[in-house]
């Protein structure tokens, strides 16, 4: 950077670029009003009501009967019957609050993201993957202590729950989150205060672990109590430098940042305890459209901003969500707006029974073309693979090989699992029908894997 002082020229400024036209920035235009009312059932509800937490709560629609009951004279009766037919082959359990309800527009549920993202519907669904596994990212593999994966040199994911405020149709953790489906048996994180012990003893005796992030399940359902209770243990241990509170409550129940006083403070507590500690405390939060940012966010959002609390977002990339440049690049720019630092987008894992929401690699790198100048280079998400098989977040442009045409793309980990190989397939229905074919032969999906990987050695550097 220059320090020679400069002589102003004395011509007037001319401009470089017209300024845009205020009625374009739409990143900026939040939903507010009752919007709730619109829904039959919420057509009483009050601001008040709506805001307070514990009716969200208790007003949280967890069985597809309820569900399909509060979408009586919404959508048609072959809609409700499609999104019947699909809980049935569902990995997730049904959990969802009003506010999310009243996000949906059910005038054309079938296109809409946010309806996309929680009620399947069997007549979209496509069959899964021949290399899916149930818990793809090998989380229980790597896992010295049920509910705690090590598998990053200094960090370690710590699962104290296994519910969440809704249950996502996407979700990585469909192995244990939610209820037993009628197609998976959950493995169980019930909040249980001897295996968090077991935890904690873990970490604090490797000194390696500075980074803890605290999921489930979601932070959002531990009581107050709970929250001070993990982040006073965790600031305690020398080690531990950092804490990630996890948590998609603000995307789906952002009335609780304002009217569960006793949760706010607590999360606020350690992040101030921590500030005195020189540690960083920070909450991870998970939106994944635009409107999923209303005006009740902007002010659950500017709460903890005036409190000091650092909030961070990790998206999915979906399918029919917010799989086009412009549409990502207004999720970027309203987050930044709410100053929520946009820090990871992934591409989808592969899950059980959402094969219609995962995109090609080659449709990441796209819009990641398209996002990265659009805003600040530090609100500028990360496109990431979270490798299957364990090898950890790898940036969606470091692939070792990637063959368009199969679908097969291979990263390596040096720093996380030297010397291991890692593969990640697009879904089969985007590939060519030559293609599909050699996908229905087993022989044709090694023979595939296998000339990936050879290449992918070719070029290892
Ligand atoms: S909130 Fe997170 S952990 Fe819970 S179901 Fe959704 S993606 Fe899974």
């Amino acid at each position: 950077m220059s320090t020679a002082l400069h002589v102003l020229p004395a011509d007037p400024i001319v401009p470089k670029k017209a300024p845009v036209d205020p009625a374009t920035l739409t990143y900026r235009d939040l939903l507010r009003g009752p919007f709730w009312q619109k829904i039959p059932a919420y057509r009483e509800v009050s601001e008040a009501q709506f805001l307070d937490h514990t009716w969200q709560a208790k007003n949280t629609i967890t069985n597809v009967a309820k569900l399909l009951k509060a979408l009586e004279g919404l959508v048609s009766s072959a809609f409700i019957a499609d999104a019947e037919e699909g809980f049935r082959h569902a990995p997730m359990s049904v959990r969802v609050s009003p506010y999310l309800l009243s996000l949906i527009d059910w005038s054309d549920p079938y296109a809409d993201p946010l309806r996309i993202q929680f009620v399947p519907v069997a007549s979209r669904l496509l069959p899964d993957h021949p290399k899916l596994d149930l818990d793809s990212l090998h989380e229980q593999a790597d896992a010295p202590v049920p509910g705690l994966t090590h598998r990053y040199p200094d960090k370690a994911l710590f699962l104290p729950l296994d519910t969440c405020p809704v249950y996502c149709r996407f979700c990585t953790r469909s192995y244990a989150i939610g209820l037993d489906t009628e197609g998976v048996e959950k493995v169980n994180f019930r909040a249980n205060e001897e295996r968090w012990k077991r935890a904690y003893e873990y970490i604090a005796s490797r000194p390696e672990l500075e980074d803890i992030v605290i999921s489930g399940g979601d932070a959002y359902q531990l009581r107050a109590q709970q929250i001070t209770e993990i982040g006073e243990a965790l600031l305690a241990m020398p080690n531990v430098r950092r804490l990630r509170f996890a948590t998609k409550g603000p995307a789906v129940m952002p009335m609780k940042i304002l009217t569960d006083d006793a949760w706010t403070n607590a999360l606020t507590g350690i992040v101030e305890k921590g500030r005195k500690l020189h540690k960083e405390v920070v909450l991870h939060t998970h939106f994944n459209h635009p409107r999923e940012i209303t005006g009740i966010t902007e002010d659950a959002l500017n709460k903890l901003m005036e409190r000091g609390v650092t909030v961070r977002n990790q998206s999915v990339l979906q399918r029919r969500v917010n799989d086009t440049p412009e549409v990502m690049t207004l999720l970027v720019k309203r987050l930044g707006h709410v100053n929520v630092h946009p820090y990871y987008v992934y591409v989808h894992d592969l899950v059980k029974g959402v094969e219609d929401l995962r995109t090609t690699l080659d449709t990441a790198l796209y819009i990641e073309k398209h996002v990265r100048g659009s805003t600040a280079g530090f609100n500028t998400p990360t496109f990431v693979v979270d490798a299957p098989g364990g090898g950890g977040k790898r940036d969606a442009h470091s692939y070792e090989f990637y063959d368009r045409d199969t679908g097969v793309s291979v990263y390596t980990a040096p720093a996380v699992k030297p010397g291991q190989y890692f593969v990640y397939f697009d879904p089969l229905d985007q590939l060519s029908d030559t293609m599909r074919r050699r996908w229905m032969d087993p022989a044709e999906q090694e023979a595939m894997v296998a000339d990936a990987l050879s290449k992918a050695r070719a070029h290892l550097r």
